[in-house]
Formats: C-alpha cells, sequence, structure tokens
C-alpha cells in the first residue's frame, strides 16, 4: 500500500501580470509507507515546491493528492489541521524553531497543539531527547542560544513527538557541518524503519549512503527513479479522522511569554490605555459633578432673593433694522395684573437712583472704590441664608448701621488697613438732585436735594459664592426704606402744601422719571424659594421681564460649563481614538513580528483561531490590567484635581464619577468602561489582523 500518492500535479506560479513559471509539470509519484526516500535535483528544479504541496503548505494548481487513497483537496480546514499535527513532521533547513522558547517546549508544542496535557507531552519530549543524547543541561535553554547542529535535532524531535506517519525534510542538513550532517542522516535513517521519511537535499554522497530510493528531478519533471533498497510496505496505519485537535495550554503559555517577551511595550500600551480611561472617567466625571456643584455654589448668593423688574418695549424705527427699546417701570395697574406671578415677591421701587451700588463709601479719609452696596430686604431669618455667615453675625434687628460683608470684602479690607475688618466704621455717602417739572410757567422746575450720610459699621462676614469675586458690603433695604419715608423732599412739600417724603415720591413718580431707575425692585419673600426662582421668571412673559444677578451669574457659569463639557468630551473621542490607534500599531507591530511565529505554528497543525487567540489574548490582558488600573487610579486622581480646584475655585466635588449610578442605572457606568475596553482591545486585535493579508506559511518559512 501506498501512503502518499500524486496524480498528475502542476504547480504554476504567476511571476508578472501575464508570465507565469511551471515549477511542476504534471507529475505523478507514489510513496511508500516507509523508508528513506530522497529527492535531488538542480536549485530550482521544483524538490521544495513537492514537498510544499505533499505537506500541505501550497496547494497544487492541477493533479490531485492522496493521502491512504483519501483525496487531500477535499479535506476541510480541521481534517488539514490534523494532517499537519499527528500524519506528517516538518524538518526545515533553518530549523524555524520558536526562538524565544525553550527546547523542551519546542518538541512539545505539536504535542500539546495535538491536545496532550503538559505532563504527557512532557514526558514524551524527554523520551525523545534522551533518545538521542541531547545534552540534560540545554533542555530549559531557548533555542535561540543553540548552535545549528543541536537546533536541527531539537527540529527533527519536535517533527517526532507526535509520531507522524510521514516526516518532511528539506535540505536539513543544508547548514550543518559534516559530523553534525552524519548525525541527523542516522536518526532520520533510524525513524525511516516504521515511517516514510521523505528528504530533499543536494549532498548526493549522503544521500548515496543513506536513501532507499532516490527520485530525481528536472524542470519539474522526474529524470529517473533510482531503487537503493527493496522498500517493504509495513503499513498500518489508520486514516486521517480522529479527534478534533482543540487549543489549549500552548496558547497561554505562547501569551504569558509572549507578554513577558514584550514586556516594555505592554507597559506602554497599558500606560496609553490607562491615560485614555482615566481621562474618559474623569472627563465623565467633570460633566456629571460639574453640573451639582455649580447650582448648589450658585445658590449660595447673600443677595440671590434680589431683583430688577422692568418692562421692555420694542419700537421699530421706520427705515432702519435696528429698533429702540426702551426701559420703564410697571405701573399699579399692570401690578394687579401681574399679582399671581408676583406672590412670591415683596415688590419695592428700585432706590438705585437714591442709593446706587457705588456711593461713596470711606473709611476714615480712605475712599474704598472698590467696595459695592448691596441691598439685602431684611436681615431677618426667612430672607437670609445663616448657613452663609462665618465670622461675626447678622443684625438680629434691621437698622441702618449694621452692615454685612462677602468674603472677597473681607480680604481686600484686612489687607488694605492691616486689621480686622469687623467692627471698623466707614461712612456711605451719596445725594441725587431731583427736578420735578411743573406746568407752571413762573415755577417750571421744584430741585430738591436726597442727601444720605450714614456711618456704618461691620458686624458679620458670609461665604457666598461670588463668580466675578467683587468685595461687597449688604445692608438692610427695609432700614433704608424707613430712612426714605422719614425724610421729605422740602421744596416739592411746600409747593404741593403736603408732607411728600422720598418713598412717596420714587413710589409714585412717572415711568419716565430719572428716580424710578425705569424698574421697580423684587425680593424673594421667603428664602427657600430660591431653586424654584429661575422657573418662576421664565413664566413670565414679553414684555415684562426680572433680571437677577445671581441668576444671571449662574446661567453664565453653566454656559461655561457647558462649552467646557463639550470641549472635553471632544478630547475624549479623540483621546479614545488615539489610544484605540496605538494599541493597534503596537499590536500590528508585534503581530507582524510574529508572523514566523504564526507560520511556524500553522505548520505544527495549529489552528488559525488559536493562532489568533494569542494575539487576542495578550491584548486582553493589556486591558485587564490598564482597567483595573484605572478604576484605581481614576477615583484617587478625582480626589486630587478636587481639592485643587477647590482650592482655586471654591467650587466643590467639581468632578463626581458616577460610579454607583450613572443616568439612574445602578453600576451602569463601571460597566460602559469595561465595555469600551473590551472594544479597545478587540479593535486593537483585528484591525491589524485584518489589514495585513493572510499568513502564507510557505511565503513565511521560504528558505533563504
Ligand atoms: P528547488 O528545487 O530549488 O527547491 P523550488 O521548488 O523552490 O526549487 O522552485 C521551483 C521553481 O519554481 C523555481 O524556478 C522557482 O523560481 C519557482 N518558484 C518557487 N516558488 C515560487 C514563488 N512563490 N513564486 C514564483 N516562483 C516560484
Ligand atoms: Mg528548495
Amino acid at each position: 500500500m501506498y501512503i502518499l500518492r500524486i496524480s498528475n500535479i502542476s504547480k504554476k506560479f504567476k511571476i508578472d501580470d501575464n508570465k507565469e513559471r511551471i515549477a511542476l509539470d504534471r507529475m505523478s509519484l507514489m510513496f511508500p509507507s516507509n523508508g528513506l526516500i530522497s529527492i535531488v535535483g538542480k536549485s530550482g528544479s521544483g524538490k521544495s515546491t513537492l514537498l510544499n504541496i505533499l505537506s500541505l503548505m501550497d496547494e497544487p494548481t492541477n493533479g490531485v493528492v492522496y493521502y491512504m487513497n483519501k483525496r487531500m483537496d477535499r479535506w476541510n480546514n480541521r481534517q488539514k489541521e490534523k494532517y499537519r499535527n499527528k500524519e506528517i513532521g516538518m524538518i526545515f533547513q533553518h530549523y524555524h524553531l520558536l526562538e524565544n522558547e525553550t527546547v523542551l517546549f519546542n518538541i512539545m508544542l505539536p504535542a500539546l497543539i495535538g491536545g496532550k496535557s503538559v505532563k504527557e507531552a512532557e514526558i514524551a519530549a524527554k523520551n525523545l531527547l534522551k533518545s538521542i543524547d541531547f545534552k540534560e543541561y540545554l533542555y530549559d535553554q531557548k533555542c535561540a542560544d543553540l548552535s545549528g547542529g543541536e537546533k536541527e535535532r531539537v527540529a527533527i524531535l519536535r517533527a517526532l513527538i507526535n509520531d507522524p506517519k510521514i516526516v518532511f525534510a528539506d535540505e536539513p542538513t543544508g547548514a550543518l557541518d559534516e559530523k553534525n550532517s552524519y548525525l541527523v542522516m542516522d536518526i532520520l535513517k533510524k525513524i525511516s524503519k516504521d515511517r516514510l521519511v521523505i528528504l530533499v537535499s543536494h549532498n548526493m554522497s549522503l544521500v548515496e549512503q543513506y536513501a532507499d530510493e532516490i527520485i530525481h528531478i528536472k524542470d519539474g519533471h522526474i529524470e529517473k527513479i533510482e531503487d537503493k533498497e527493496v522498500v517493504t510496505d509495513q503499513s498500518n496505519a489508520s486514516d486521517g479522522k480522529g479527534k478534533t485537535i482543540k487549543s489549549s495550554k500552548w496558547v497561554s503559555l505562547l501569551t504569558k511569554s509572549n507578554f513577558k517577551r514584550r514586556l516594555k511595550r505592554n507597559i506602554v500600551s497599558i500606560s496609553s490605555l490607562i491615560i485614555g480611561l482615566v481621562s474618559s472617567m474623569l472627563i465623565i466625571g467633570f460633566s456629571n459633578g460639574s453640573k451639582t456643584s455649580v447650582q448648589n455654589k450658585s445658590y449660595r448668593q447673600f443677595n440671590y432673593g434680589v431683583s430688577t423688574f422692568y418692562k421692555e418695549t420694542k419700537q421699530e424705527i421706520p427705515g432702519s433694522k435696528m429698533s429702540l427699546v426702551q426701559m420703564s417701570k410697571i405701573n399699579e395697574e399692570e401690578m394687579t395684573l401681574l399679582n399671581d406671578y408676583l406672590s412670591v415677591f415683596i415688590v419695592e421701587p428700585n432706590t438705585d437712583a437714591l442709593l446706587p451700588s457705588c456711593p461713596t463709601i470711606k473709611c476714615g479719609e480712605e475712599k474704598l472704590e472698590e467696595l459695592t452696596y448691596q441691598p439685602i430686604y431684611s436681615f431677618e431669618k426667612q430672607y437670609v441664608d445663616p448657613s452663609l455667615v462665618i465670622n461675626g453675625y447678622v443684625p438680629q434687628v434691621d437698622n441702618p448701621f449694621e452692615v454685612v460683608i462677602n468674603q472677597k470684602a473681607y480680604s481686600y479690607l484686612k489687607s488694605k488697613f492691616n486689621s480686622e475688618p469687623i467692627g471698623l466704621e466707614f461712612t456711605v455717602h451719596s445725594d441725587f438732585e431731583y427736578h420735578y417739572y411743573t406746568n407752571n410757567d413762573f415755577n417750571p422746575v421744584i430741585t430738591d436735594y436726597f442727601i444720605y450720610d450714614k456711618s456704618v459699621h461691620i458686624v458679620g462676614v458670609v461665604d457666598d459664592f461670588n463668580f466675578l469675586s467683587t468685595p461687597k458690603m449688604y445692608y438692610s433695604y427695609s432700614s433704608f426704606k424707613e430712612y426714605l419715608e422719614e425724610s421729605l423732599l422740602n421744596n416739592l412739600s411746600s409747593y404741593l402744601n403736603e408732607d411728600i417724603s422720598w418713598y412717596d415720591r420714587i413710589s409714585t413718580c412717572d415711568n419716565s422719571d430719572t428716580i424710578s431707575s425705569y424698574s421697580n425692585r423684587l425680593f424673594l419673600k421667603d428664602i427657600s424659594n430660591i431653586p424654584i426662582l429661575k422657573e418662576y421668571i421664565s413664566f413670565l412673559s414679553e414684555p415684562y421681564k426680572i433680571d437677577c444677578l445671581a441668576i444671571s451669574i449662574s446661567d453664565t457659569l453653566f454656559d461655561l460649563m457647558d462649552a467646557a463639557t463639550m470641549g472635553m468630551e471632544l478630547f475624549l473621542i479623540i483621546a479614545l481614538a488615539g489610544t484605540a490607534l496605538i494599541l493597534g500599531i503596537i499590536s500590528f507591530s508585534s503581530y507582524s513580528e510574529d508572523k514566523k511565529t504564526s507560520a511556524i505554528l500553522t505548520c505544527l497543525g495549529a489552528n488559525r483561531k488559536s493562532i489568533f487567540s494569542i494575539y487576542a489574548r495578550e491584548n486582553f490582558l493589556v486591558g485587564g490590567v490598564a482597567l483595573i488600573a484605572s478604576f484605581a487610579l481614576s477615583p484617587l486622581l478625582a480626589w486630587l484635581a478636587n481639592l485643587i480646584i477647590k482650592n482655586i475655585t471654591t467650587f466643590e466635588n467639581i468632578i463626581r464619577i458616577p460610579f454607583l449610578s450613572f443616568m439612574n442605572v445602578p453600576l451602569l457606568f463601571p460597566l460602559i468602561i469595561i465595555l469600551g475596553t473590551l472594544v479597545i482591545a478587540l479593535l486593537a486585535t483585528y484591525i491589524p489582523l485584518m489589514f495585513s493579508k493572510k499568513i502564507s506559511p510557505r511565503e513565511e518559512l521560504m528558505d533563504e
């Protein structure tokens, strides 16, 4: 019985677009199931091509190869893998060992790929090593450190470990000296007693001495066949079917060894992934935490409840695209109509004309121009947030002498006077010249002077949020109102013959009167309504408007945060894409570097999936380590960043990584991060595989 038979095999190679080279031309041959059969011929005659076809490293252009009377071209991948792993062994001139692995591992590898346990494979490998008296201290040596003769012998043992029926050897002695050549030939001769050994060689003297049969090839044809000895057929071989080859231990062994070998590169991958993951987590933490943080902080404004209320009328200018916008205070009638809207407020006239926010404030002879003077309706507890007081106290009873300052003013005054600001005396001065227009031609204008001169002292400091950080002094509007009610416009009173106070005048004046400041003032009746104030204001329809400084400050801040978050999210995409790219490049370079290893593994019968999984596992290992490090690092960095940000801006917990609950789904965030890493690891694995063409073992292992 013939174990291997080829019938009319031709092999053509395309060289250029239209030229082809015929390497084998309608060749037919039969091989017995044991003996040493040698193929000889000049370089380029087609010897290697024939061997490649027989060993399934290449396919013929025409013709059929039979292994134990089965057509090999009809085999599926699994049958081909099994043939490579169990039925044949390959020995190359250039050894093609896994140079970074040990002698023992290289020999064990086909057994491991074939599904044997590590223990079984190790025993078998050691037995083989002993049978050729291989030096024991070399067992655990890396193959890269062996001599040529030693490597060739390791390659032979690797070919034998699964006890194959055929051994192919392409110029196994080509790189060896005479002594080593004889050693190798002795082994081949010995093993050919009970299996077929097909040897390609151009060393005629060796071939003459050892071969049972010599096949001479010339230009892809068989020139002649020399029978040296009668080859007896001892075949009792089974066919190519059997249990399937599973990937197992060897994949993880190789993954581990690759990971260690490429440790530096993997550390770069891990670091780049950590940077990508941690910055994603921090950015998401920022967009999650900043809104709440800003909101909480922006409520903490001492004069949050103070706003101006006015009517804004637009007047088209004929022939122009511009229009005239006019502000005016709201009259009694409109007030009554808007009563429902205004129920949460105390409505007062705007007294800015009489006491502007920048009056003359002096301490001794020193003028304090930076300080602004701001009304609070009252210091009573429903109008102010007592938790903001950090120093001194808020006046118990409203009075015109006691004022409260914010922290910015505190530090400003402290550095200016080099002493404790609480208790310091100030004078506040403002004046206003008021003209009342009569219809009386003799007395058309009545002029009155408003002069406000108060000495005040600081009793407390509040820590309120202040985006623009202006030093502020807060006074009680109620007390000021009392003062306005008591002081009269002397000239107007005597002209009209009744007592007219400044408060009367400002409340009842005309819409166009400058004393009205063209607006009213609203004070929130209850400080606990702050969170709804914003919504409340937006209910109001044109032309009425409420301006709340506190709200515009927080709105500006929200816009700023939104812009920053958007910018950061863009950065996040770039960071992730960059990370995936770096990982892809690194994994691509690892893969390209190891193409030869993949080719060797293919020749040893490993399936593509297992070879692929070595790289996939390495990337997942990188991903896993980076993931754990990122989960540990990001809360630490967030805490540090929050600490720094708090010191600079007073915002608390601006980065809040939503580990526990994200978009109201518990544990969604860690899940997303894990999935994201998985996707990156998969991309890093698949993209290089997609871009590199399918590995051709024949090309990778072509003898140079
Ligand atoms: P050898 O007897 O030296 O081993 P080969 O079988 O390697 O010869 O080559 C036989 C012929 O086929 C040669 O002419 C060689 O140039 C050609 N050949 C082999 N492989 C290829 C290839 N991949 N592409 C093109 N030509 C090839
Ligand atoms: Mg060759």
